[in-house]
């Protein structure tokens, strides 16, 4: 038998940085996960403090962006690899109002850490309105930063590559599964969460995203691009764009519409159409949730089983921020943030 404090069900960003955190809080873990493709491998990863149509900042936005740099940024020193890329962002405003609010914005001083101006014009983008330029955005290499963890979590002898069946779980005080016993299971699976015997009354809304990676010929803008869809330029000649959203077909295959729609979408913002030859197309399901808030907090009928999941499409923001409040909430007691934690839908 092999006992732990706390065993977690998936190795996606949120299992992986949980398991981090409470590792550096000298806690035993094991880690189950099949290794198979998951939405963080396939995101973007892009973290933008202000979004939507109205240019909104959450009020927690100072918080949640300062845990996540620190986060990253240890893990960089840690790995010595760059995981977290700083890149402003160039939004295309779309109509005479959409300017007006960005105008607004712009005097707004809660906003004036996160947006820089507002470009008339740019080389490369058809931008009538103008392009508000933003700060503190960005991207994490996910897919790096998944493998390394996956590295170490392995050499450490804390991960198993393999499923975790349901039925096989053995929830009294404790959790038993197969030769792992635990004082907590946390189920961190991501959109499978939803099939979760335990927590399936949750209101998940997966939602479907596919993401192109292409070359391109053509000189592109060195800025993220943000036109509803958002173009990255990852290298001179190379670009990832996405992603689609659909919330009918919850399923992992890759269509030609989704790669029309996004190449379509950024012909149109370009002055010049690029020539670009498509090299991957991936899909990903995120876990999104009906209020767009996460899923935290432990079953109320089994003080075992915990869940930590639906990060909706703002993971590589919220999931470092919500580590250090889980952790501090599962080791020293603190309550959780109302918003987030499941006891809302009881
Ligand atoms: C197309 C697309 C674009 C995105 N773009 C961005 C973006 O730009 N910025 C951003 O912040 N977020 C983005 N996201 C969202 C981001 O991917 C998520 O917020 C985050 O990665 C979710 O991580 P997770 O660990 O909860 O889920 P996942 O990454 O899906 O991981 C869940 C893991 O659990 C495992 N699992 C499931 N069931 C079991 C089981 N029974 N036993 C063992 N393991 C199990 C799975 O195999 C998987 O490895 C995007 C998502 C998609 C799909």
């Amino acid at each position: 038998m092999f006992a732990v404090s706390f065993l977690i069900v998936g190795q996606g960003l949120a299992g992986s940085l949980l398991a981090w955190e409470l590792l550096q809080r000298q806690q035993t873990i094991a880690i189950i996960d099949p290794d198979e493709e998951n939405a963080s491998k396939v995101a973007a990863g892009l973290i933008n403090p202000v979004t939507g149509m109205r240019f909104v900042a959450d009020p927690r936005i100072a918080d949640y962006l300062s845990v996540a740099r620190h986060l990253y940024q240890s893990l960089e020193r840690h790995f010595k690899q760059r995981f977290l890329i700083e890149r402003p962002m160039l939004r295309i405003l779309k109509t005479v109002e959409h300017r007006q609010l960005a105008e607004k914005r712009l005097q707004d001083t809660a906003y004036a850490s996160y947006l820089d101006g507002i470009l008339e014009a740019s080389e490369c983008v058809e931008s009538p309105y103008g392009l508000l330029r933003q700060k503190q955005t960005g991207y994490i290499k996910t897919r790096d930063l998944l493998q390394a963890l996956q590295q170490y979590f392995m050499q450490r002898g804390v991960l198993q590559k393999r499923r975790l069946d349901y039925a096989q779980l053995e929830v009294n005080g404790h959790v038993r599964y197969q030769e792992i016993s635990a004082k907590k299971i946390i189920f961190c699976e991501g959109y499978a969460g939803q099939h979760n015997p335990w927590f399936s009354c949750l209101p998940f809304t997966p939602v479907k995203g596919e993401i192109l990676t292409a070359t391109s010929t053509t000189q592109l803008p060195q800025e993220i691009l943000n036109y509803h869809q958002w173009m990255i330029p990852t290298a001179s000649d190379q670009f990832r764009t996405g992603s689609s959203f659909d919330r009918d077909n919850i399923n992992l295959a890759a269509t030609e519409d989704a790669r029309q729609m996004l190449l379509a979408a950024l012909n149109k913002v370009l002055k010049i159409s690029p020539q670009t030859e498509v090299i991957n197309q991936q899909v990903g399901i995120r876990a999104a949730t009906q209020d767009r808030q996460p899923f935290i907090g432990t079953h109320p009928a089994h003080s075992s089983l915990s869940i930590f999941n639906g990060f909706g499409s703002k993971g590589s923001l919220f999931i470092p921020y919500y580590c250090r409040h889980f952790a501090d909430h599962l080791l020293n007691a603190r309550p959780l943030l109302e918003m987030c934690n499941i006891t809302r839908f009881s």
